[in-house]
């Protein structure tokens, strides 16, 4: 009879699911909030990633991390910045538009539209600024819009026509922050963003070539990031968060697919809209005429097996993205792989996001290291609405209302309690059981493509080790002990 090889440790002690203290034992530390748009959280899985597996070595990598719908851009960077569903915090798509005068402004412009932003939620810049601190931001969504008055007090807004994609700019981006506004302006908070992986996924699909190129040149940034720390002196007091807005799927084209194309839907006509967004990826918005909400709507539902047709109030609460008065009454959403074509196709990207953040491909990365992490921790996966409080108590301020948990992010947190039991544990307190567990030949990673709830679990309570390597000979002479013992 086969059994096992030792692999998993469960250490039942007292301590386990106590409380943990809240507070930081040790002086405020910087914080440093990187977002590489569009980063899939998978994307570290086909290419070479030293720096990015270093940082998990030094710190926390999430097995991925599930963000707000809408899955794009403004409206899943500003849930980042103020812990707030899409719905909760207003900014509810890339564009902003006005229903009356018809007028669209594209996601460049709208970053200058006070009135767009500016509309409740506070960013953590401003609630920093107002309890004593200092915060910048470089490119990040948000940065150039002025709330209930003030503004980021640092900032760096990138031109109209900027290369998102090079390298040579990211790194005088990372020097801007790390040398002059961390070192020589001591700010305590920067938000740092990076245009890349996405358009890159766009334009060439997440599974191409291109893709993983840019996978490596993000890999190389974040080296250099943690490098130029180090140069400046900031490693033992610098938190570093890395993450994204949301993933990437292929679109599905050509063969057995059919485009959603809106004008081909028997009933359904352009000329009972007051006012659209279409043509925006897989998801569509739509404001009939008086009185021709039924019509379109029946029109719409059933009209292709891939599109999904809500009234505003009818949306799943799950996606959040209901109650706020700049939704419109109709909202179309795609399946997975699928755009929605207003008139007749006109979106050509190979890659696509927007869509349901159930989906796994829409799901995206998080890491972060620094003097208040875990070292070499893996944590079960969490919503992006819950980094703000992470934020905020790593800060040492007060967070405004929000809809994340701090609870959610705790465990990766060195608390005061830490560093008592590991002070004390080996001459205080009662003998700790232990129990070891083994599972006879369990890969490292047969949990990746499986739902294992329980082992996830357990990786959330205390310690998931990414690997083990079984290297010494005396390891493998324990096999026939565990047989016999067994038999
Ligand atoms: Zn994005």
């Amino acid at each position: 009879m086969l059994l096992t090889v030792p692999l998993l440790l469960l250490l039942v002690s007292p301590s386990l699911g106590a409380p943990l203290s809240g507070s930081i034992a040790r002086p405020r530390n910087k914080l440093l909030l990187i977002s590489f748009d569009g980063f899939r959280w998978d994307y570290d899985r086909d290419v070479d990633t030293p720096n990015l597996d270093g940082m998990a070595l030094d710190g926390i990598k999430a097995t991925y991390v599930t963000p707000p719908f809408l899955t794009i851009t403004s409206p899943a960077h500003f849930t980042l910045l103020t812990g707030r569903y899409i719905e909760n915090h207003g900014v509810i798509h890339n564009m902003w538009f006005n229903i009356t005068t018809q007028e669209k402004k594209q996601y460049y412009m709208t970053q200058f539209v006070d009135e767009y932003w500016d509309n409740g939620s506070l960013p953590i810049w401003i609630t920093a600024q107002r309890q004593g601190l200092k915060a910048g931001s470089l490119h990040f969504p948000g940065t150039a819009a002025t709330y209930q008055g003030q503004r980021v007090q640092v900032r760096e807004v990138e031109p109209r026509f900027y290369d998102y994609s090079n390298e040579t700019e990211w790194r005088m981006s990372i020097d801007t922050v790390l040398g002059s506004w961390f070192s020589e302006q001591d700010l305590d908070f920067v938000s740092l963003y990076f245009g890349e992986p996405d358009t890159t996924g766009h334009k060439y699909g997440p599974e191409s070539a291109e893709r993983r190129e840019m996978v490596k040149q993000v890999d190389r940034t974040v080296g250099y990031i943690r490098t130029a720390a180090q140069k400046h002196g900031l490693t033992d007091r610098l938190n570093i968060i890395i993450t994204a807005d949301h993933g990437m799927t292929t679109v599905l084209r050509n063969g057995p697919v059919k485009e959603i194309i809106l004008s081909q839907i028997p009933g359904f006509s352009f000329r009972d809209i007051k006012f659209q967004l279409a043509d925006y990826g897989p998801t569509a918005m739509m404001l009939p005429k008086e009185g021709m909400l039924d019509k379109v709507y029946s029109a719409l539902k059933g009209g292709h097996p891939n599109l999904h047709v809500y009234k505003k109030e009818d949306m799943p609460g799950r996606l959040h993205y209901s109650n706020n008065p700049r939704i419109l009454p109709l909202i179309l959403i795609a399946d997975l792989g699928y755009v929605i074509n207003g008139l007749f196709p006109v979106q050509y990207s190979k890659g696509e996001h927007g869509f349901d953040n159930q989906a796994m491909d829409m799901k995206t990365f998080f890491r972060a290291a620094g003097p208040d992490f875990h070292k070499n921790l893996v944590v079960g996966p969490f919503e992006t609405v819950s980094v703000y409080p992470l934020m905020c108590h790593l800060l040492g301020i007060t967070p405004e209302t929000n809809d994340g948990s701090l609870e959610d992010t705790r465990h990766m947190l060195i608390t005061s309690e830490d560093t008592d039991i590991s002070e004390v544990a080996p001459s205080r307190g009662p003998r700790k059981k232990l129990l070891l567990i083994s599972l006879y030949g369990f890969r490292w990673d047969y949990d990746r493509d499986a739902d294992t709830p329980n082992l996830d679990v357990m990786a959330l309570c205390q310690v998931k080790a990414i690997f083990v390597n079984i290297a010494s000979p005396a390891h493998i002479t324990l096999l026939p002990v565990f047989k016999k013992d067994a038999n």
